[in-house]
């Protein structure tokens, strides 16, 4: 994977990197290693370790491969399309999450972890900002349409999709399309795409997911009370929001069921986080894997213990039911999905209509995994500009 004809990456790249990352460029200025060798964990995933990018490139003065990776993430277009495109809730207004805020919750909790544990928090940082950028408009209900259209052809997933916008349709370098980003987003990344096949990841990619799972679990109890769609007493049926309001009314009188559900939703987040890092730091103490590679092969996941994933099981399928299902958010899904497939339906009878770009793609990946490249980059409100367009 590494190897490239006669050029080994993985080599070149870490020679490199000790060349220049080892001597201080700037009298005083302390270097990436010296940073991270004071910082962090034997086991987390070291710059000087980076097996580099497909495209070879110079390294940086003063930021470190993962620190260029979420900089480049940060300033793609397509992370900037995250701040139109639907969470979870469509169309309720202005308030509940976006792509993008729940992109920056993610990647707030999962440095809060990675901090702790004294892993590579630039790392952390670029997985957790690419992690959603692959959405496309209207979350899964979109997802599901474009799946849909896409069945005989592989389907579409937006795990996949991610990995071709930062690989192949930003176009930011003169030279090569897609970022370059280092190996290891990149594999954090594709891991997602079938976690049944996918190698055992680096630390830093488990922390992203754990740190996924915490966001959305408690974003959805806040936006689900916040847009009247459960009110608190449905809320408390749950019995891990249950426990969490138990532990905050321990601690103070709340007489406001706004207060409370700000509260919970807080407590959520940090009984959460807690949990996980008592957890984890006791067994990474017990294991002591020696490097990241001995990492990647610890007996456990980075995540909950049994008893609170137990719980955060019974709030998943309890969200699922009762909120991800409800009339008012399945209508406008539905509206949503008929018009994806009829946008669909309406570049296959007229190619003429995509984008250039899009157009000059239909030689490389076919007329309808290019439309669904086109499609899935959109954001809700230029999908339903197109529309109104189009059809
Ligand atoms: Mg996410």
């Amino acid at each position: 994977m590494v190897s490239k004809g006669n050029v080994d990456f993985r080599k070149t790249s870490i020679q490199h990197w000790h060349r220049h990352m080892s001597t201080s460029t700037w009298p005083g200025l302390q270097t990436i290693v010296q940073r991270e060798e004071l910082l962090l964990a034997p086991y987390a995933m070291h710059s000087k370790d980076s097996t580099g990018r497909q495209h070879p490139e110079p390294d940086h003065l003063y930021r470190g491969p993962f620190q260029r990776d979420r900089d480049r993430i940060l300033h793609s277009a397509a992370y900037r399309r995250l701040a139109d495109k639907t969470q979870v809730f469509t169309g309720q207004g202005d308030y509940h999450r976006t792509r993008l805020t729940h992109t920056l919750e993610v990647a707030s909790i999962a440095r809060t972890i990675g901090r702790a544990l004294r892993l590579n928090e630039d790392l952390i940082e670029a997985m957790a900002m690419v992690h959603d950028i692959g959405h496309p408009p209207f979350g899964h209900a979109g997802e599901e349409a474009l799946h849909e259209c896409l069945l005989e052809d592989g389907g579409f997933s937006h795990n996949q999709y991610a990995l071709c916008l930062v690989q192949e349709l930003e176009i930011r370098y003169e030279h090569f399309p897609g970022l370059n980003l280092t190996r290891e987003v990149l594999e954090g990344q594709s891991s997602r795409i079938d976690k049944t096949t996918a190698s055992p990841t680096l630390l830093e990619a488990q922390v992203v997911d754990a740190a996924d799972s915490i966001t959305y679990d408690s974003h959805d109890v806040d936006d689900a009370v916040q847009l009247n769609l459960l009110t608190m007493d449905e809320l408390l049926e749950s019995p891990m929001v249950r426990e969490a309001a138990r532990r905050v009314k321990e601690r103070s009188a709340l007489p406001h069921d706004q207060q409370l559900r700000k509260a919970i939703v807080h407590e959520l987040i940090d009984w959460q986080v807690s949990n996980m890092l008592e957890w984890c730091s006791h067994n990474l103490k017990q294991d002591c894997p020696p490097n990241s590679e001995a990492a990647r092969k610890l007996p456990f996941q980075i995540g909950p213990d049994d008893e609170l994933t137990k719980l955060k099981t019974g709030l998943e399928q309890f969200l699922h039911q009762r909120v991800y299902r409800h009339e008012r958010l399945i209508k406008v899904r539905r509206l949503a999905q008929d018009q994806l497939r009829e946008m669909f339906d309406q570049f296959q009878k007229h190619p003429e209509l995509l984008p250039v770009k899009f157009q000059n793609r239909i030689q490389q990946c076919g007329l309808r995994h290019s439309i669904g490249n086109y499609l899935a980059g959109m954001t809700d409100r230029y999908f339903q500009q197109q529309y109104q367009q189009l059809t």
